[in-house]
């Protein structure tokens, strides 16, 4: 079954809010082996809104729309649904009677105008809306299924699971599929060279699929449609191992997993505890260790150093360090992991010391260079990098850069 989601609104195309909607319908619409082939936005204008239905009625089985369905003048889905369909809309009397009793709950009588929403093409069967005043519709007509939402997704995502969802289940029985995917989650590589890495891979594909998801990290989507659950499973894990084989040291984790709590898992497994000292990075990372659930057991304390005097006292960094070679140098990074270890016996110290921007740069130690240092009992290890772009993401990237070396660290450490 092919579908589609038509989703109605000018806020949606001014980008004053996002098509949250789609992105439901479309979640939920993939379990049930229901294939997703288009989004369309348009906004609340009759003429295009019935240029982009009926251009859906030619090329799918199964049309959604959302949004559209208030009150007044400019809410048009219904009738250009109606018309497109060649149906007329009639009033429902107990739908008109529901909304007058949601008004008189509220102590309002309804406005005329709120009649509207109790007219629905012919013959189509009204979806209840328990958490607004406009009910939707499934219409059918020469074997297409139009299904009509409310825009509130806290109206609409209820409605699909209680009423849509068992209506499509029995439209599908017979020709039961599921659609399963499962995200991959990479760092310390950039975008293209993953890319390349797998590149046969992604051109050579029809199921499962594989394709690269744009976002703030390097991600791969893999997609699988199969008769049962096990088997979209099944078909996914044969494509999942050839894309870990390439890229073994760069996957992290999959779908939920962040790098802090991949991370987490691994040190309460192990045993081991983990201490940070942030310069200025300010406590972003010891932020996001700290949100993973049970932090507790592997992570002591993190200390926020951010003059020198701090990163003498409470790191011990010596004064010929910090006079020598700087406060944001290979050997203060060091200098600040050893303390923090040593300060309370953890396994391991990870630091960072740098300069943010968007004063304080030289030539020699621009705007966005970032010192990171690890001490574990059993190796030491410094790095540099030089990030763009404002403050705060200078900041950001050194945090995620800091959890990537620590990441890399265990897994190498596992490895042995
Ligand atoms: P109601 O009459 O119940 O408000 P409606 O169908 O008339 O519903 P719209 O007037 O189109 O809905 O939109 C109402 C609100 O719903 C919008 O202001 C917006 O907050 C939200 N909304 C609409 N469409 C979407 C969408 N595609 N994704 C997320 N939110 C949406």
């Amino acid at each position: 079954m092919k579908a589609e989601v038509i989703s109605v609104g000018t806020e949606l195309l001014l980008g004053q809010i996002v098509n949250t909607d789609a992105q439901i319908i479309s979640d939920i619409l993939a379990p049930l082996g229901i294939d997703m082939y288009y989004h369309t936005t348009v906004g609340d204008n009759e003429n295009r809104l019935g240029e982009v239905f009926e251009c859906a009625l030619n090329r799918s089985d199964l049309v959604f729309t959302t949004g559209g369905l208030g009150p007044t003048m400019d809410d048009v889905t219904k009738e250009t649904v109606a018309k497109k369909l060649s149906l007329k809309l009639k009033l429902n009397q107990k739908e008109l009677e529901n909304i007058e009793k949601i008004f008189e709950r509220s102590g309002r009588s309804m406005p005329p105008g709120n009649v509207k929403q109790a007219l629905f093409p012919q013959e189509s069967q009204v979806i209840p809306n328990k958490n607004g005043t406009a009910p939707g519709a499934i219409v059918e007509k020469e074997g297409t299924i139009v299904v009509i939402l409310p825009g509130p997704p806290r109206e609409l995502q209820p409605m699909m699971i209680e009423t849509i969802v068992p209506f499509l289940q029995e439209k599908t029985a017979g020709r039961k599929s599921v659609i399963k995917s499962r995200v991959l989650k990479l760092c310390g590589i950039g975008e293209s060279a993953a890319e390349e890495a797998i590149k046969d891979l992604i051109l050579d594909q029809t199921n499962p699929t594989i394709a690269p998801l744009a976002g703030s990290e390097v991600t791969f989507r893999i997609t699988a449609k199969a008769s049962s659950e096990q088997s979209a499973q099944r078909l996914i894990k044969t494509l999942e191992d050839k894309v870990r084989e390439r890229l073994f040291d760069h996957v992290y984790g999959c779908d939920e997993d962040t790098l802090e709590s991949v991370i987490g898992a691994y040190l309460k497994k192990r045993k081991m505890s983990l201490v940070t000292a942030e310069s200025c990075t300010g406590g972003i990372i010891a932020s996001r260790i700290t949100s993973i659930p049970g932090s507790s057991s592997y992570f002591d304390r993190g200390y926020v150093c951010y003059s020198n005097q701090s990163k003498k006292e409470l790191l011990g960094v010596s004064e010929e360090i910090l006079s020598e070679h700087g406060a944001v140098s290979k050997e203060t990074a060091l200098a600040m992991a050893q303390g923090a270890r040593e300060s309370n016996g953890a396994q391991i110290a990870l630091s960072v010391t740098g300069i943010a921007g968007p004063s304080g740069g030289t030539e020699d130690k621009p705007v966005g260079l970032i010192w990171f240092g690890l001490s574990t009992p059993d190796n030491e290890e410094t790095i540099s990098r030089i990030y763009g772009g404002n403050r705060m993401r200078i900041r950001s990237r050194a945090a995620q850069f800091a959890l990537q070396m620590l990441w890399d660290y265990l897994r190498r450490k596992d490895a042995l």
